[in-house]
């Protein structure tokens, strides 16, 4: 029977050793930290549930297939509950906007801004849909491993102009500068900039209006327990809380993996969902090919990182929605300043989670639980002090949403902590604390990602936020698809 090893159990890990495992070839999946998820980790504290990462569950489809492969029900495994609206969008001046997935709804809040803004709304969904189709259902989850395949696929990204921002191309279809905001914030949630990441991610839209937005009962970490009980079943090996130290290689090929504690495992292949500098430059330091690969992706833009700061409260907030966006006075400004400049702006704009509204059993009785995710630049652009900062920063947070957002927030607080860049970078061996792998700029994407397979060492494997398509759970969840295709396809040679 042939082996293998994943390296890592974020979501991308997970659904590889999922495949691979459905496919007969017996998988270890290796996991540093003691509880699989990777940046979906929980923490349980008080009894509040804090999922420490992704909240919002798109393309369900996606998370089924894995399921399926084995003709199981993902029922049986994990609830999943639609949330409506999807998303609450606030902004200081007051204004408000429930994006939902009903179109007379949409139409009647776009129309009360600006009448010509529905006919536009409605171009750029068909476009999304465009976008849909040819980059995701077509070429999600296609590896791009050779330069022919970005030339077969540089006529659609021409037809699409793929050159443009997701930010521009938004404007060509609608004037209201509010909508523009609504309908291109996206990006940052796989961590790239409204203005200069390929306008293929506001396909997002189109994915989310399809098939639309989700929360497991029981919060994120649910679906990540139900992924590793379906691993479980399968036969899968899972190991917990042990760092893998070292990928061995011998004659141009990996022989296996050495544990932190020093042991050695040999498999046939090796895949790796750990972070790609991290992989290349630590775990093959003792390979040319990890050395002058590591080098390389120092160079590349990496995306930024985030400052989370998760409480509790003895109070319910009925009139808070599950995800709130609450945009600051700038947006262009204040993006350009986390993508860019040396230092933490003065004022920012959160994404705001509330399971409890959704699923009350995430807090005590009469308590709800909330995070709010700030974007910060990450540690290579920004010379920051985050243990002299960070508790600040929390402090002027918790004042903006008590302010704005939820009264009383400091004396109905319980728990609160925070994961901040120094975190990513620590925990989750993040290059320069990078919250989501490289930058998804176009020079950065597809065949200008990390492959799926190495180019020089045949059986070492690539799932996960730094490789094709990238970073957001259905894009991860589409790397490991890319990649098992290619790892059985080798094992069948
Ligand atoms: C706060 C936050 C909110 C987000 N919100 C959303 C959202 O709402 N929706 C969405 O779709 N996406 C969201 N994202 C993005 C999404 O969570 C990530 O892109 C995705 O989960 C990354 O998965 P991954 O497969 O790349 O692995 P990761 O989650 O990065 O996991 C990698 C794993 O490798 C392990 N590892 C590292 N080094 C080693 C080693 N040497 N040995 C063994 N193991 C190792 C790590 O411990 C980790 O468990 C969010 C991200 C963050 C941080």
């Amino acid at each position: 029977m042939k082996t293998a090893a994943v390296i890592g159990s974020g979501f991308g890990g997970l659904a590889l050793a999922v495949r691979l495992q459905s496919a007969g070839i017996q998988t270890t999946l290796v996991e540093a930290r003691e509880k699989a998820g990777g940046r979906a980790y929980v923490w349980k504290d008080e009894g509040y549930t804090f999922d420490a990462g992704p909240t919002v569950i798109t393309d369900p489809a996606c998370l089924k297939e894995l399921f399926e492969l084995s003709g199981r029900r993902i029922e049986d495994y994990v609830d999943l509950v639609s949330v409506d609206p999807f998303y609450r969008l606030c902004w200081e001046d007051g204004d408000t906007f429930d994006y939902v997935n009903n179109q007379e709804e949409l139409d009647r809040q776009i129309a009360a801004r600006n009448p010509a803004d529905v006919a536009g709304y409605k171009r750029f969904l068909a476009y999304s849909e465009e976008l849909f189709q040819e980059g995701y259902v077509k070429l999600g989850h296609v590896p791009f491993l050779d330069f022919g395949s970005m030339i077969a696929a540089a006529p659609a990204l021409m037809k699409l102009q793929a050159w443009r921002s997701v930010y521009d191309k938004v404007c060509s279809f609608v004037q209201d500068p509010h909508l523009r905001q609504a309908l291109s914030f996206h990006t940052l949630l796989v961590g790239g900039s409204p203005f200069s990441t390929t306008t293929i991610y506001a396909l997002i839209h189109a994915l989310e209006r399809r098939g639309g937005v989700w929360f497991p009962k029981g919060g994120t970490h649910a679906l990540v327990d139900g992924l590793v009980k379906l691993f479980e079943d399968l036969g899968g090996t899972l190991i917990l809380g042990s760092p893998v130290r070292e990928i061995t290689t011998e004659n141009g090929r990996t022989t296996g993996i050495i544990h932190a504690d020093g042991r050695r495992e040999a498999f046939d292949a090796v895949a790796s969902n750990a972070d790609i500098v991290h992989t290349y430059a630590e775990l093959l330091k003792n390979d040319p090919r990890g050395r002058s690969r590591g080098k390389a992706l120092k160079n590349k833009r990496f995306s930024p990182s985030l400052f989370v700061t998760y409480f509790g409260l003895k109070t319910e907030h009925p009139d808070i929605r599950h995800h709130t966006i609450c945009f600051g006075a700038r947006y262009r400004e204040l993006i350009g300043e986390i993508y860019g400049k040396n230092g933490l702006a003065d004022d920012f704009s959160l994404y705001l989670h509330h399971p409890t509204i959704t699923d009350p059993s995430l807090a005590p009785p009469g308590g709800s639980t909330f995070y709010a995710l700030s974007p910060v630049p990450h540690m290579g652009t920004a010379d920051i002090d985050w243990a002299v900062e960070g508790p600040k920063y929390k402090e002027r947070i918790l004042s903006y949403l008590e302010e704005r957002y939820i009264p009383n927030l400091r004396r109905d607080l319980v728990v609160s902590r925070t994961f901040m860049p120094t975190d990513f970078q620590t925990e989750l061996n993040a290059w320069q604390g990078s919250a989501f792998s490289l930058e998804p700029i176009l020079t950065q994407s597809a065949y200008f990602r990390t492959h799926n397979r190495d180019d020089v060492i045949p059986n070492l494997y690539f799932a996960g936020a730094g490789s094709h398509p990238g970073a957001g759970i259905p894009g991860v969840v589409g790397s490991a698809k890319a990649t098992a295709g290619l790892m059985l396809e080798d094992f069948a040679k």
